[in-house]
């Protein structure tokens, strides 16, 4: 089974109107050139969306993510923004699960099962990030760790819900520090993960999902990631404010197909 490659890039909440433009408008110029093996997402802040999303629709391998949802779909939430919403404007994917969200605004694993089902509902794909902090790597508990958040918040899903998720590894310590996990490292939880959802779902689901590695991706250590039989692609952040960087990211994932 080919699975899909992708390389999405997490801008989190950073540039101004004027930098997400030329930041969108030098990715967009060079992807435009590129094969449309790999599926590249952009996933700006917020406001940013829909202009983002209009000067890409023209690229098919090209699509767009909210990185947040809230869980209802309309009502007195006042700052929050439903995944009807964000389908209403045609985009594709949102972020669920993230461990800046986790940690800053307490999403638990009940708060992202039900975020998860309302992106679902809303006709939404979804790239629900997992990982585990240091104290739990140094406790060799990461497995453990992982199938946990994974259980509580995605196998609610039926089987053909689950064919619209794209799971991201993000282990909590190589997240913005510099430190990447080694490809051995990725690779044993990638194909970890891949188990479960054959076991929780089929081995035909599993073999199909795309799982993301995400934690100091850089094009530095892109390559060899990628090279990783389980690694399907890359979620990216710091690396992703800067095209040059970003475009070399995708080009390592193309190279590798
Ligand atoms: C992320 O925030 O999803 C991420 C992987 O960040 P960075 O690449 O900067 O570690």
């Amino acid at each position: 089974m080919k699975r899909q490659l992708i390389v999405a890039g997490n801008w989190k909440m950073n540039k101004n109107l004027m930098e997400a433009f030329t930041l969108a408008s030098g990715v967009l110029v060079k992807a435009k050139k590129m094969s449309d093996q790999v599926e590249i997402v952009l996933a700006p802040p917020a406001p940013y969306l829909h202009t983002i999303n209009s000067m890409s629709k023209d690229t098919a391998h090209v699509n767009i993510a909210a990185q947040n949802c809230h869980f209802e779909p309309n009502g007195a939430y006042t700052g929050e923004i439903s995944a009807e919403m964000l389908h209403s404007m045609n985009i594709a994917y949102v972020i669920l699960g993230h461990s800046e969200r986790r940690k800053h605004f307490q999403e638990n694993h009940e708060i992202l099962a039900k975020k998860v089902s309302a992106a679902i509902k809303a006709g939404m794909k979804i790239i629900f990030c997992c990982g585990e902090p240091l104290e739990v790597r140094a406790s060799e508990t990461q497995e453990r760790f992982v199938l946990q958040q994974l259980e509580e918040s995605l196998f609610h899903l039926t089987e053909v819900e689950m064919k619209q998720v794209v799971v991201a590894y993000e282990p909590i310590w190589a997240i913005g520090t510099g430190k990447t996990a080694s490809p051995a490292q990725a690779q044993e939880m990638h194909q970890f993960i891949r188990k479960q959802l054959a076991t929780k779902y089929t081995p035909k689901l599993a073999d199909a999902c795309s799982i993301l590695y995400g934690g100091s991706c850089n094009p530095s250590n892109a390559a060899e990631l990628f090279a990783q039989p389980d690694v399907d692609g890359g979620l990216v952040g710091g690396a992703s404010l800067k095209p040059e960087d970003f475009l070399q990211i995708i080009q390592a994932r193309a190279k590798q197909t």
